[in-house]
């Protein structure tokens, strides 16, 4: 991608009225639009990283035989009504509107109960189980307070698993298997060593549902952690009875910051009892069938990874999804034989695969490598008249910034030993 092409504009400045450290950078590197508290648009840079963090998790919810799909934004009244959510006092995100024709609707803020009564018509049997499914889905939740930019959105992105099992061994055992894919997950992006599986509360069937915490100073929770016994509690449920049932004693916890960034439930068979989804069982009793469900908070991990990954100058992208993996940084471009030359190792470059931004703009050096930090992909190599007479690129990297002078044929075996596709 040319940056001359690119309609997004870095900005001094993020709008007055944003708090939050991440939303400051994103708007600022002209990755997310603030349409208004806890509303955001993704741009092109914005939107690539988006779709690198999806494909991540797709890539894990995949490896754990999760189908995908994707459910409807406008749910029913009744269903929801069925399982007692519909109500204001007991689920307090609901958006709710009218149809025209009558009757109200209200806006996907979770898809247990449409998922629930969409898998009648297709498991009747304990022959056509386990299922597991999963989407990507902008979830919309009425939230009071919107500060923490895009790690609390009002319209964000969640991918939401739902598993469906006939017996409880293979329910439990799927259950199981979804921690080490969350971890998977994490670990890919790079927060794998801060994120702690803790005891939350909201279990159906067992006492507590687990929640995946990432340490960082702008999330809104609080673990209390012993990293010893890799033990980590929620502070919901931290109390002398879940203290003395983990075998740990409160001295031993220490109180970290940290941002939900996964949710776990085990529901036994109480929900899809409370949706009447019922399968025959091999004597051909109706029971009902063993459910889970599984959220990570897709663009909340987006805002964690710019909190954790930042300096004063800007956002510091990991490999796995920076939006483009290299920023060629042309310099001296007015003139037309170091712009030739630098268009042309441009080409090369795309020619081999490798994700790369050009900044082929006519600006002082100065303000180049001001947005380049800003913006924050992992490489940065400058084609200046310098480089084009030495036959030597500087090559900095974005995280520590390692510096080295590489001819191009080392910069193509640099990037062939480790791809930056
Ligand atoms: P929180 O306690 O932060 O309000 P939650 O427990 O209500 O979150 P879940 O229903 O468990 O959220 O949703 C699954 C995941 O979706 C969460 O673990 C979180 O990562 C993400 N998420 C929830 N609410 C938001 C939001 N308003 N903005 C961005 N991500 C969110
Ligand atoms: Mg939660």
């Amino acid at each position: 991608m040319r940056q001359t092409h690119l309609f997004t504009k870095t900005r001094r400045e993020a709008p007055a009225d944003e708090v939050a450290k991440n939303a400051q950078l994103l708007i600022r590197a002209g990755y997310i639009h603030k349409e208004m508290a806890g509303v955001y648009a993704y741009l092109p840079l914005g939107l690539r990283v988006v779709e690198k963090i999806k494909q991540i998790v797709r890539e894990e919810m995949n490896a754990i035989f999760g189908q995908e799909l994707i459910m409807t934004a406008l749910q029913r009244k009744e269903l929801w009504e069925r399982t007692d959510r519909w109500s204001d006092e007991i689920v307090d995100v609901w958006f709710k509107s009218e149809l025209k024709a009558g009757g109200e609707v209200g806006f996907g803020w979770s898809h247990e109960e449409p998922i629930g009564e969409m898998m009648k018509a297709h498991i009747a049997s304990y022959k056509d189980l386990p299922v597991s499914v999963y989407q990507f889905q902008t979830k919309l939740r009425n939230e009071l307070r919107a500060k923490s930019g895009i790690m609390r959105g009002r319209e964000f992105v969640m991918k939401d698993m739902y598993s469906f099992a006939a017996d409880e061994a293979t329910h439990l055992s799927y259950y199981e298997s979804t921690k080490t894919a969350y971890m998977n997950v994490f670990t890919r992006l790079g927060v794998g060593e801060d994120t702690f599986i803790t005891f939350a509360a909201g279990g159906a069937f067992t006492k507590f549902s687990h929640e995946f915490q990432t340490v960082c100073e702008a999330g809104e929770d609080i673990i209390y952690l012993n990293r010893e016994k890799g033990i980590a509690i929620n502070e919901e449920v931290l109390s002398d009875e879940t203290l003395t049932s983990l075998g740990v004693k409160r001295e031993e916890l220490e109180a970290v910051k940290t941002a939900e960034v996964g949710n776990i439930f085990n529901f036994g068979q109480q929900k899809a009892t409370d949706l009447g989804l019922a399968i025959k069982n091999e004597q051909g009793e109706d029971v009902p069938v063993w459910m889970g469900s599984y959220g990570i908070g897709v663009t909340r991990l987006m805002g964690v990874m710019v909190e954790k990954f930042s300096d004063e100058k800007g956002m510091v992208w990991p490999k796995s999804v920076a939006p483009y993996v290299l920023h060629l940084v042309g310099l001296n471009l007015e003139d037309a034989a170091v712009r030739d030359w630098a268009d042309g190792l441009y080409q090369n470059l795309r020619a081999r695969g490798v994700s790369v931004l050009y900044d082929d703009r006519d600006l002082r050096p100065g303000e180049k490598f001001a947005d380049s930090d800003l913006m924050g992909l992992p490489y940065r190599v400058i084609a200046s008249r310098k480089a084009r007479e030495e036959g030597k690129f500087e090559v900095v990297t974005r995280a520590g910034g390692q510096v080295r002078h590489l001819t191009e044929d080392e910069l193509y075996a640099d990037f062939d030993a480790s791809p930056l596709t």
